[in-house]
């Protein structure tokens, strides 16, 4: 079960991640934010949104 996501700095904002899992990932003209409501149960989804990161910043923590 994922209990956390994070993004570290170096987004290029090419917004993969909010297509892949809308849920969690909120692109913003600037930056990527995690929703303050992510759903971390799309576990599935934030993993597939992370291998796609073009710049590999995505993160999470998995409990369990
Ligand atoms: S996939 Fe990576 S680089 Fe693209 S918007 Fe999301 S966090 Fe930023």
């Amino acid at each position: 079960m994922i209990t956390r996501v994070w993004i570290e700095p170096g987004c290029i904002v090419c917004k993969l991640c909010e297509e892949t899992c809308p849920e969690v990932f909120d692109v913003t003209p600037t930056d990527c934010v995690v929703r303050p409501d992510a759903d971390l149960t799309r576990a599935e989804r934030i993993k597939h949104a992370t291998e796609e990161c073009p710049v590999s910043v995505i993160r999470f923590e998995e409990g369990p």
